[in-house]
């Protein structure tokens, strides 16, 4: 992608109204733009990580066994009635009337409605287990929208919903989205916390809310510092193999959120240097929660005997649009945005330094030639700007690597390759740059 062919409308000052440094650096960097509170268009971007993310999360929801569809954001209040949750969710629900008279609502999450497709096809325990899941658009008219992406009104989620004949087997479902959680966010770069947590408006009886550590998040958690430094499981799980030994080295440590914790209990469990007493953010959450939707809307399945039973439900929120936010507020420096390379925009930045010399024009734009072949998502910036604010946006939007080709440097066949996480810099020649890159 050519910078002169790009949208990429960089903000030189601060906004005022970006409380925490992913706001700032977001809206700096020309990846969101605020529509009303809360709500946000996807520039260029922003909408390329927004897909790297997704990607990822859906390779994890396949690998644990999750089939994917896609559910409209607008429901009808109807389903809503038959949960009873049409009254009990509140002012965060935003609710419309279209020209019947019918009431609507722009949807804050999907048990109601992926309950009403189960039912309406799926018969027989022999279709169980069965784990559906969309990537879609929610609404939550949130009190007090805030922090950019991270407590936005209009964002963007993951959500899954189990379906299984027993609780045993729904627990089974559960540690399947549990370890698929971990790889999911490791991939991304971070370390998810799972911490037992409050069902709230979702019900249930078993749940973990996954946070990331960090200075800006909303709730206080409290947890052991074992959790930093503990293993993934690789991607060579096997999903059908029995999880539970994972899960449960995963939840044997104190780890709980403010709602939830019992400070005797943290005290009592983790010894005083290994407490972890922070913040953090929650970019997702299992829940389990039985027959809490199947029985009020008649979702049941012939079991092996003959009978019908109400089926066994779970269902697994990722705070996909969130997490830009909080894969921000966990790598970044003074200059800007440090991506991990799994959902960088893109992987590397070619700066020429001096559009309309010859040299440099001929040496740049073959490399770009050459990095695009080889299928590397390349970043061309062949504007005219100073060299200084092409370094301050090329640090600013964060790609993994810069390359950059001057005259100088040129002159003697070399480019300088830098590294944005560590800053090291190095002069190579355009091969052993594209080597390095490749
Ligand atoms: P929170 O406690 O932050 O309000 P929640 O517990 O209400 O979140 P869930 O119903 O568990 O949210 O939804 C699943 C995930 O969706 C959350 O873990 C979070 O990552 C994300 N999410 C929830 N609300 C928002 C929001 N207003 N903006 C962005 N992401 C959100
Ligand atoms: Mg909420
Ligand atoms: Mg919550
Ligand atoms: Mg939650």
């Amino acid at each position: 992608m050519r910078l002169s062919r790009f949208f990429l409308p960089i903000l030189k000052e601060t906004p005022k109204e970006a409380e925490i440094v992913s706001h700032r650096l977001m809206l700096r960097a020309g990846m969101i733009r605020q529509q009303s509170a809360g709500i946000y268009s996807w520039l260029p971007l922003g909408l390329r990580v927004l897909r790297k993310i997704e990607r990822i999360v859906e390779e994890e929801q396949a690998r644990a066994g999750a089939v994917q569809l896609l559910m409209p954001t607008i429901q009808s209040a109807e389903l809503w009635r038959e949960s009873g949750r049409y009254d009990a969710y509140g002012k965060e629900m935003l609710r419309i009337t279209d020209r019947h008279d019918r009431d609507m609502l722009y949807g804050p999450t999907n048990e109601e409605m992926i309950t009403d497709i189960f039912r309406s096809s799926v018969r027989s325990y022999k279709d169980l287990p069965l784990n559906l899941y969309h990537i879609q658009w929610k609404f939550r008219d949130e009190v007090r929208p805030r922090f950019g992406v991270m407590r936005g009104r209009e964002f963007l989620m993951k959500d899954a919903y189990s379906f299984d004949l027993d609780q045993e087997k729904a627990v089974e479902s559960y540690n399947r989205m549990f370890v698929a959680y971990l790889r999911t966010y490791r991939r991304m770069g971070l370390t998810a916390i799972p911490m037992r947590a409050e069902t709230g408006p979702i019900g249930g009886d078993l749940s973990h809310e996954f946070i990331v550590l960090a200075d800006t998040g909303e709730s206080a958690v409290f947890c052991h510092s074992d959790f930093l430094a503990k293993e993934i499981p690789g991607e060579d799980v096997d999903f059908d193999s029995d999880l539970s030994p994972i899960v449960a080295d995963w939840t044997s440590n104190y780890a709980a959120t403010e709602d939830v914790v019992d400070m005797a209990e943290f005290e009592a469990a983790v010894p005083e240097e290994k407490r972890i007493s922070a913040r953090g953010i929650e970019v997702g959450q299992t829940f389990y929660f039985g027959t809490k939707y199947s029985e009020p809307m008649g979702a049941k399945v012939t079991g092996p005997d003959g009978k019908d039973v109400p089926v066994h439900m779970g269902s697994y929120g990722v705070g996909v649009s969130r997490l830009l936010g909080a894969i921000i507020e966990a790598s970044h420096d003074d200059d800007g945005i440090i991506w991990p390379a799994s959902v960088a925009p893109f992987h590397v930045g070619v700066v020429n330094l001096k559009p309309g010399d010859d040299l440099t024009d001929g040496a740049c734009e073959d490399l770009y030639a050459k990095l695009e072949a080889a299928g590397i998502e390349v970043l061309y910036d062949d504007t005219d700007q100073r060299a200084g604010a092409k370094f301050a946006s090329m640090d600013l939007i964060g790609l993994p690597f810069q390359v950059v080709g001057g005259p100088r440097g040129l002159k003697d066949g070399l480019f300088e390759v830098k590294d944005r996480r560590s800053g090291e810099k190095e002069m190579l020649s355009p091969e052993a740059a594209f080597n390095k890159l490749k």
